[in-house]
């Protein structure tokens, strides 16, 4: 537990797959954080980000970031720009 949230570290099996399949260091749902590594400062901030946009739009995360995915990639996704802070969504 770090923060409030369940950091997952695992350096093999499915959930390492499932976070660098796409290249991915790390992958947050809800409160829980998988990660491939032991998070940087910097990796730990934006995860930590992701877990307040679950906290201000809860399951409705899923969709949106998927839909917003397909529609702009990652590099101008919404909520990897808010959690990098290129561009807040919210205060
Ligand atoms: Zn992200």
């Amino acid at each position: 537990m770090r923060d409030g949230c369940f950091l997952y570290v695992t350096d093999r099996g499915l959930a390492h797959l499932l976070v660098t399949m796409r290249g991915y260091a790390a992958i947050t749902f809800g409160h829980v954080i998988i990660s491939a590594r032991e998070p940087s400062d910097g990796l730990w901030l934006h995860e930590r980000r992701h877990v307040e946009q679950y906290e201000r739009i809860g399951l409705a995360f899923i969709p949106l970031y998927l839909w917003f995915m397909l529609r702009r990639g990652y590099r101008t996704h919404p909520f990897e720009r808010d959690a990098s802070g290129a561009a807040r969504l919210f205060d």
